[in-house]
């Protein structure tokens, strides 16, 4: 798709994200397995679950708005920070080490959909889309403390 307005970037970047959430939902679950604190655990089951709340988010946001829709793409850079996962489990057993590169390879993601995020608030603000900006900030807000929690487990380790 060529993007020439800012609206078109707009429209690509939430359907970047939206294929990023779509590839943590399906991660998830095999961090969750590859984990074996409890705590490391249950930060991302509950992740997950706000992962999917995330979606909806999204398709709340293409539905508040009559120009937006969702294009199909990949969200390539998810495509690479899985797989970087992915290989740390293979390099690794269960136990405190893999699960210190767990939570790095997960904080790779969040920092990633907080820098996604943030700039689709900036663009749905310019582009005068309100609820879609509210709707994202929203998001936005679980990343950050996804992230942190992610922080406050791994020094406790
Ligand atoms: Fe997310
Ligand atoms: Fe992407
Ligand atoms: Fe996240």
């Amino acid at each position: 798709m060529k993007v020439k307005t800012l609206l078109d970037l707009f429209i690509h970047d939430l359907s970047d994200v939206y294929s990023a959430e779509k590839q943590i939902t399906r991660a998830l679950p095999k961090l969750i397995r590859a984990a074996t604190d409890e705590k490391l655990k249950a930060a991302f089951q509950q992740h997950l679950d706000e992962t999917q709340g995330q979606i909806e988010r999204l398709d709340q946001v293409i539905d508040a708005h009559d120009e937006l829709r969702l294009l199909r793409m990949k969200c390539h850079a998810l495509e690479g920070l899985v797989e970087e996962a992915q290989e740390l489990i293979e390099a690794t057993e269960a136990g405190p080490v893999r699960d210190a590169g767990l939570i790095g390879a997960a904080q790779k993601v969040e920092h990633y959909e907080i820098a996604t995020y943030g700039t689709l608030i900036a663009l749905a603000i310019k582009l005068q889309l309100g609820e879609a900006a509210n709707l994202l900030a929203a998001t936005l807000e679980e990343e950050k403390s996804t992230d942190k929690k992610l922080t406050s487990i791994a020094e406790k380790q």
